[in-house]
């Protein structure tokens, strides 16, 4: 007899996919910045879209390193997205202006995450060790607000922010974000280094 249960979850509801551990940051307390791997072509993505599509998987997230590095993001998100998935990705948010977010659009991406982990745009910057990153993460929220993309905001909990997260989520608010997610801080990769550093 056929069990309704087990036919609705006989996939992953979402397939997190790593794309590339490249990343225009070196965040300190990244986990996957030091990784070195070849990254597969757009065919051999496509691929995978398809091997997602036949087993009904509902959606992709797109994360990284991150996944904007990678020239066919757009390509790979249209085909996933015309072959009947929905796809989501986490960002920096460095390299979504108004045009990539309506391109983001156009490619089908229904939300959109971005990292900010300080309402404090110094501490923020000085986290990501990226001077202009507070700047171009919440100029990135308004430019997907205003495609019409839902956002969310990424936070990693820390020392910078645990006892300010009222200012972040009137950071938030302000910028239209739809929900906003707390991370636990993974020790591996350069964060396991940065940690070991600093015992
Ligand atoms: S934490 Fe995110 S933004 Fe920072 S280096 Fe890693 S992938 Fe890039």
């Amino acid at each position: 007899m056929p069990d309704p249960i087990s036919d609705l979850f006989s996939a992953p509801l979402t397939f997190n996919w790593t794309l590339s551990f490249r990343c225009n940051f070196s965040c300190l307390h990244c986990y996957s910045r030091e990784e070195i791997a070849q990254e597969l072509s757009t065919g051999q993505n496509k691929q995978i879209v398809d091997l997602l599509a036949q087993r009904q998987v509902p959606f992709i997230n797109f994360g990284g390193g991150e996944p904007l590095i990678r020239s066919d993001l757009y390509e790979l998100a249209s085909y996933a997205t015309a072959n009947g998935l929905n796809v989501s990705m986490n960002s920096n948010g460095w390299l979504v202006d108004e045009a990539a977010a309506e391109k983001l659009k156009s490619s089908g991406f229904r939300s959109v995450g971005i990292s900010l982990d300080s309402a404090d745009a110094q501490r923020h910057d000085e986290f990501r060790s990226m001077p202009g990153a507070f700047a171009r993460a919440t100029a990135a929220l308004d430019a997907l607000h205003a495609a019409g993309i839902k956002t969310t905001m990424s936070s990693v909990v820390s020392r910078i922010n645990h006892e300010s997260f009222r200012e972040l989520l009137d950071l938030a608010e302000a910028h239209g974000v739809s929900q906003v997610y707390l991370h636990n801080f993974k020790c591996s990769g350069r964060g396991l280094t940065t940690a070991k550093s600093s015992i």
